[in-house]
């Protein structure tokens, strides 16, 4: 079934809470909708939302915002398990990937919490990320040094200009960082995600080498095991439900409630510059700091950039850009650092603010903020972090 409403509020379906209108608005509830949608009719723009929480609405949408109710998960094959008997022996699947369809439609958190009570590794670090399942495919959302294209094992997605259904296999996902061919200028907005099947494990493999999650997760088993001493049968056990626990608990407390606190969550991309510039950043923060002073940084072995510094994309789609591919070691460096040094955190300008526990986040202090608030402050941020770095911060969050 389709739903369509003229001048629809989206204040509830953007997680900034930015209070903008769409002039149409179509809500369909299933994969064969798609075919009934007149894609040539609708009004001009298109843009195909999730939850809304990785956009900023800059003005009312003059065109059709889309919205998928496809809503189901499934196993297709879980080992040798007949998955129409769901009770078989968990040992039977052991070493064998369990392939999952998820509807575009699935709040990927859900999808997240489903995985963790059937005992299926994968996406427990990505637990807690805000969004729909088609949009993290579109996305290549990523938290706790997981990424999704790690556990994507197909996209399937409706072509609106062939009308017709198309199915992407990972690698043809040109997947980089926070990146992905349905992100690319040539095929943005021409597929709509309609589900995505992922590949999750019931063998252990858990991913804990990220900041302080293994140590956040020994606690945690501490504290199990010292409360229930006697009834040790569960308690202490790395499963993806325990990790799954700790890391809401970590993001709970680090980044804003988006019911509470309008947001998007990180505003900037962490941005990938050279080892001599990094050298020239550093040597100026010891200077600033003191000798002992570390800057925070990842080091990029070997990767493959385009000059502009962008992830290099793989596959059929993204040929073209391999001849202005050069190989060479970069650092990644976190943007929440640099906007600290620049003495935002926890500043506020108008209804905007930089959020006090991680500067990335932009947040909709007073929750009445316009998006001229959010994109003064953007461009401050931007402007002080070019003037005391020399680097270019880019938005992760999409304009619209
Ligand atoms: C508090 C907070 C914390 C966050 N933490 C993280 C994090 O840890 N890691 C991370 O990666 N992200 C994070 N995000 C960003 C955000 O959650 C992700 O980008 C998420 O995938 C967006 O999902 P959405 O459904 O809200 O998509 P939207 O914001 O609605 O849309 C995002 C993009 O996907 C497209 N899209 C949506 N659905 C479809 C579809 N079915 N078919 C085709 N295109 C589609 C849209 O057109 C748009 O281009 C955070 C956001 C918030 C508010």
């Amino acid at each position: 079934m389709i739903r369509t409403s003229y001048y629809q509020d989206l204040t509830k379906m953007n997680t900034f809470g930015m209070k903008v209108k769409a002039r149409c608005f179509m809500e369909y509830d299933s994969v064969a909708d798609l075919v009934d949608i007149e894609f040539e009719e609708l009004a001009r723009p298109v843009l195909h939302i999730g939850g809304g929480s990785n956009l900023l609405f800059t003005d009312d949408f003059k065109g059709t915002v889309l919205h998928s109710n496809i809503d189901f998960i499934e196993i297709l094959e879980d080992g040798n398990c007949d998955t129409s008997e769901r009770h078989c022996e968990r040992s039977v699947a052991i070493s064998t990937p369990v392939l999952v369809s998820v509807g575009a439609g699935v709040v990927f958190d859900d999808f997240c919490a489903w995985a963790a009570k059937e005992g299926l590794w994968g996406v427990e670090n990505l637990s807690y990320i805000p969004g729909e399942v088609g949009a993290s495919a579109v996305q290549n959302i990523g938290a706790y040094g997981v990424e999704v294209k790690d556990v994507i094992h197909k996209v399937y997605c409706y072509d609106t200009l062939e009308e017709e259904f198309v199915n992407f296999d990972v690698e043809e996902c040109c997947y980089g960082y926070r990146d992905s061919i349905f992100k690319n200028s040539e095929f943005k907005g021409r597929y709509i995600v309609t589900h995505v099947v992922f590949t999750l494990s019931r063998d252990p493999r858990p991913v804990l080498d990220y900041g302080h999650l293994k140590t956040e997760i020994e606690r945690c088993c501490e504290e199990h095991s010292s409360r229930h001493s006697e009834e040790r049968s569960d308690v202490g056990i790395l499963t993806p439900a325990l990790i799954r626990k700790v890391i809401i608990k970590i993001r709970k407390e680090k980044l804003p409630e988006p019911s509470v606190v309008g947001s998007a969550g990180s505003f900037f991309k962490n941005p990938v510059i050279s080892l001599e510039h990094f050298a020239r950043i550093e040597s100026a923060a010891k200077a600033e700091h003191g000798p002992d002073y570390k800057v925070p940084h990842y080091i990029i072995e070997n990767q493959t950039l385009t000059p502009h510094g962008e992830d290099q994309l793989p596959s059929r789609h993204c040929e073209e850009r391999s001849d202005v591919a050069i190989s060479t070691t970069t650092v990644k460096v976190p943007a929440a650092w640099m906007i600290e040094q620049c003495g935002w955190k926890g500043r506020r300008s108008g209804g905007a603010a930089v959020w006090e526990k991680q500067p990335l986040v932009i947040v909709n202090y007073t929750g009445n903020a316009y998006p001229e608030e959010i994109i003064g402050l953007e461009k401050r941020i931007i402007a002080s972090v070019k003037a005391k770095f020399g680097v270019d911060l880019h938005p992760e969050v999409e304009h619209v």
